[in-house]
């Protein structure tokens, strides 16, 4: 058995106007994320952490932001689409964990309906599916709620 790990970074700009959309959830929020997609910048990070570890590239490379195809999509099928990128490959997720900067709103209350969402698509437990948030202290682009950004670690085996 080999293993192999995996990271992803993703930010998205915060505007009036947009849905925020967060790790396949719908959050009530005064600003959303920015971007071709839904921009669901934890379902995207773990996206790229998954395509790191089996070394196919990125996100931009299978899913061009070009693409009339990825307009607006729910990035829940993106990342349906990355599992089946790394099965194919034949690599087995082991676990994800993650973790969430931006300042507002508090994340918390939305974690466990993260975790189903993402263990649904996956294939894991919701024990396999870790979501951790931080703020930056009112520091930065994200302090200043401009943005957020996700980061995600992935193990596989195969
Ligand atoms: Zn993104």
């Amino acid at each position: 058995m080999s293993y192999r790990v995996g990271t992803g970074v993703d930010f998205h700009k915060l505007v009036e106007g947009r849905d925020l959309w967060i790790g396949g959830i719908k959050i009530p929020h005064h600003k959303g994320a920015l971007g071709h997609s839904d921009a669901d910048v934890l379902l995207h990070a773990i996206c790229d952490a998954m395509l790191g570890a089996a070394c196919l590239g990125d996100i931009g490379i299978h899913f061009p932001n070009t693409s009339q195809a990825y307009k607006d999509i729910d990035s829940k099928i993106l990342l349906q689409k990355t599992v089946e990128l790394i099965k194919k490959e034949g690599y087995a997720l082991v676990n994800i964990d993650s973790t969430l900067c931006l300042e507002t709103p508090i994340i918390k209350p939305f974690v466990m309906q993260m975790q189903q969402v993402i263990s649904t698509i996956t294939g894991l437990t919701t024990k396999d599916v870790s979501i951790k948030a931080t703020t930056t202290e009112q520091m930065g682009f994200v302090g200043r709620e401009e943005g957020l950004m996700a980061y995600a670690t992935v193990l596989m085996q195969r």
